[in-house]
C-alpha cells in the first residue's frame, strides 16, 4: 500500500464544484485585487477567530513582517522566537532589521518553554512571537503575564494552527496580533500563496492595512513606505469556500491523531502526550525516535511518506551564521531536529491507510 505524506485529492474532490463556481464568480466580475471577495473573506475569518480586525496579505511571512513593522519594531530591537520553529518566524524578525533571540522549546510539547523566556528578555526586547507549532496552542496565559510584566507585544505565529483552541478561545485572538499563512499545505490553505493578520488593535489594523498596499489607504496618497503584499480576489474566494469546511477537516485530523496515539505501540517510539496537546489541530503529527533516519527509510520502503519538521534548527542554518552559534548551543532544538518525524496526516485518509501506517510502525 502507498500512503503519501500529504494528499489533497479527497479534500479537493469534495469541494470541486464550489471551487469552480468561485473561480467563475471572480473571472466574470473582472476585478482581481482588493475587492469584495477579499473583504468578505476577511470578515468571515475574523468572525471564525472571534476577533475585531482581519487584514489579508500575500503570505504568512509577510503577515509577521507587517505586524512587526506596524509596531515599529526594527533595527536595534530584539524579538524572542522559539529555537525549533520554521525559519519564517525568524526571517520576519530579520527582515525588519531586528535581532532574533532564540528560546528553547519544551521537548514534550515542542512549543516555546515559557520558563526560559524571562532570562532572554533584555532592555531591547520588544516582542515575543509565540508559535503554535504543529497546530498546538502555546501556554498563552504564561506568555501574556510576561508580556504585561515587561511591556512586550505578544504576537502569535498561527500559521500552523487555524481553528485551534486555547481555554475555549480561538488561536489568533489571544495576543496583540496574529499572523496566519494560507500556503496550500496548511490546515486552511489557498490554491497558492496567501496570509492574514488578525488583531483587536485598531491602530495596528489601520497601519497594516496601509502597509500591505504601498503604505496607502487612499489611492496615490502614501503615508508609509509600504510593500505590495495582498491576497488575490481569486484566492480569497477559494478560501471562503474552504473556511466552511475547516471544522470538519480539523476534526478528521484529530481523529487520525487519536488513532495513532491509541494504537501505535512500539517502545522505540515517543508519541505525543494527548493530555498535553488536546486542542491541537494537528498540522503535523510528530513522533520522536533515536533511530529517526532508519525509521524514515523503513517507512519509505513500505510506501509510507514522511517529512522532518525541521531537519536544521535556525541557529545552525547558514543564513543565521551571523548570530555566531555553534552545535550544542540549543541542545533541545538540536535533539528535536535529529529525532523528530512526521507521519501522514490529511483529510480523507481511509481507515485502511491509517491502520496500515499503525501496523507498519508496530512491526518496526
Ligand atoms: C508556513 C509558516 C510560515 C510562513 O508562511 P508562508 O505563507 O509560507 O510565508 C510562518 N510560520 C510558520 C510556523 C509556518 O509554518
Amino acid at each position: 500500500m502507498e500512503v503519501p505524506f500529504i494528499n489533497f485529492e479527497p479534500m479537493h474532490n469534495e469541494i470541486r464544484d464550489e471551487i469552480i463556481e468561485a473561480f467563475k464568480k471572480v473571472y466574470d466580475r473582472n476585478w482581481f485585487i482588493l475587492g469584495e471577495s477579499v473583504e468578505k473573506f476577511e470578515k468571515n475569518f475574523l468572525k471564525f477567530c472571534n476577533t475585531d480586525y482581519c487584514i489579508s496579505c500575500g503570505n504568512g511571512l509577510d503577515a509577521l513582517c507587517l505586524i512587526l513593522r506596524g509596531y515599529d519594531i526594527g533595527v536595534g530591537d530584539e524579538v524572542i522566537v522559539p529555537s525549533n520553529t520554521y525559519i519564517a518566524t525568524a526571517l520576519a524578525v530579520s527582515n525588519v532589521g531586528a535581532k532574533v533571540v532564540l528560546v528553547e522549546p519544551d521537548i514534550k510539547t515542542f512549543n516555546i518553554d515559557v520558563n526560559k523566556i524571562e532570562e532572554a528578555i533584555t532592555k531591547r526586547t520588544k516582542a515575543i512571537i509565540a508559535v503554535h507549532l504543529y497546530g498546538r496552542p502555546v501556554e498563552v496565559d504564561k506568555v501574556r503575564v510576561l508580556c504585561e510584566k515587561y511591556n512586550l507585544k505578544f504576537i502569535e505565529d498561527a500559521a500552523q494552527a487555524h481553528g485551534a483552541i486555547y481555554k475555549g478561545e480561538k488561536i489568533g485572538s489571544l495576543g496583540d496580533a496574529a499572523g496566519f499563512s494560507f500556503y496550500p499545505g496548511k490546515n486552511l490553505g489557498a490554491l497558492g500563496d496567501g496570509g492574514a493578520i488578525l488583531t483587536s488593535d485598531i491602530v495596528l489594523a489601520q497601519k497594516v492595512r496601509a502597509l500591505r498596499n504601498y503604505g496607502s489607504n487612499i489611492k496615490y496618497h502614501n503615508e508609509y513606505k509600504g510593500v505590495n503584499s495582498r491576497l488575490d480576489e481569486i484566492q480569497a474566494e477559494f478560501l471562503i469556500v474552504k473556511l466552511r469546511y475547516l471544522y470538519k477537516w480539523n476534526n478528521e485530523r484529530q481523529k487520525i491523531a487519536r488513532l495513532y496515539i491509541e494504537r501505535i505501540n512500539n517502545s522505540k517510539l515517543i508519541l505525543p502526550d494527548l493530555n498535553l496537546v488536546k486542542e491541537s489541530v494537528w498540522h503535523v503529527f510528530p513522533l520522536r525516535t533515536e533511530c529517526r533516519n532508519e525509521l524514515k527509510q523503513y517507512l519509505k520502503d513500505k510506501g509510507i511518506g514522511t517529512l522532518i519538521h525541521y531537519p536544521i534548527p535556525i541557529h545552525l542554518q547558514k543564513a543565521y551564521k551571523d548570530l555566531g552559534y555553534k552545535l550544542g548551543d540549543f541542545p533541545i532544538a538540536e535533539e528535536i531536529s535529529t529525532t523528530v518525524l512526521s507521519l501522514p496526516m490529511w483529510y480523507g485518509m481511509s481507515e485502511d491507510e491509517v491502520n496500515y501506517v499503525i501496523d507498519v510502525l508496530n512491526q518496526w
